[in-house]
């Protein structure tokens, strides 16, 4: 399986999760943490909402 690796965008405030998220392609785009949906791809900084 593929997985891409997902984190917060740094707009976020302090305290805020800092989940790392590991996602398969075809999963729901979303942290496992807190459910936010605004996530970035790691490496690419591109936002895939
Ligand atoms: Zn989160």
């Amino acid at each position: 399986h593929k997985y891409v690796d997902f984190v917060h965008p740094i707009q976020m405030r302090p305290g805020q999760c800092h989940t790392e998220n590991e996602i398969k392609a075809r999963d729901p785009i979303r942290c496992r943490e807190c459910g936010y949906r605004i996530i970035y791809k790691k490496r690419t900084k591109r936002c895939i909402l």
